[in-house]
């Protein structure tokens, strides 16, 4: 059921958003030419995550670990061409459940779960992609590690040898996004990374504009949850 547009199917919204990102990125010098399209699927049923893997949909966020658990390994099966990415936060006690789960870990934020990670990749001997999440507003009851300490978790990600790939944030739901997107995107340039997952719903145009190249896109896509 979705509740944003009574008229629209998922596959008609999935053409809109791919239309908007092509758009949004022929506006920007700075713009990916390729934009990883995430579906949020976080509270959606397995049969809407269906429906939208049909429609072309290739990567799905999950946030919660024992959601994920839950839906995905059926879906998996079914279709083993989808890339799982975990976009919430993380306990260090389900590293080995996230590395077993996941093809990309994108809220890595502190040197205890490095080493979980660690531990559990040489365990299971999968590696999934890490990205580390910036908490670019300062907020004390969000995820991420602040921007004046993420150059030296990067050196420890490094040093222990996590694949990591990306940079994502999620910016204060009442600021303007752009200065967040900026910051993101100049620890990345700083620190010679590549990935920036950045953009959700209601901004992601500005951050491809920014050079996002995975923007997380649930309500546009799937309805309110
Ligand atoms: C839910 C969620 C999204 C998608 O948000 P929408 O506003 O529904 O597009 C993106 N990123 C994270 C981390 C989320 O939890």
């Amino acid at each position: 059921m979705r509740l944003n547009n009574t008229e629209k199917t998922l596959s008609g919204s999935l053409a809109d958003i791919r239309a908007r990102i092509g758009f949004a990125q022929g506006l920007s010098p700075l713009a990916s030419p390729n934009v990883t399209l995430l579906g949020a699927s976080k509270s959606q049923p397995a049969a809407v995550i269906e429906e939208a893997i049909n429609s072309g949909v290739c990567d799905f966020g999950e946030n919660r670990v024992q959601e994920a658990a839950e839906k995905w390994p059926a879906l998996r099966t079914a279709h083993p061409q989808v890339r799982l990415h975990l976009i919430g936060a993380l306990q260090s006690n389900k590293a080995q459940q996230a590395v077993d789960l996941f093809d990309v870990i994108q809220t890595v934020d502190r040197k205890n779960l490095v080493d979980a990670l660690v531990v559990a990749m040489a365990k299971s001997g999968k590696r999934p992609e890490c990205y580390i999440q910036v908490n670019t507003g300062h907020e004390p009851q969000k995820a991420g590690v602040l921007p004046s300490e993420a150059a030296e978790l990067i050196r420890y990600c490094r040093q222990q040898n996590l694949p990591l790939t990306g940079l994502m944030c999620v910016p204060p739901e009442d600021d303007v996004p752009a200065p967040h997107f900026a910051l993101l995107r100049s620890l990345a340039i700083a620190n010679d990374i590549s990935g920036l997952s950045m953009g959700m719903s209601g901004d992601f145009e500005e951050a491809i504009r920014m050079g996002a190249t995975c923007v997380r896109v649930g309500r546009i896509l799937f309805g309110e949850r």
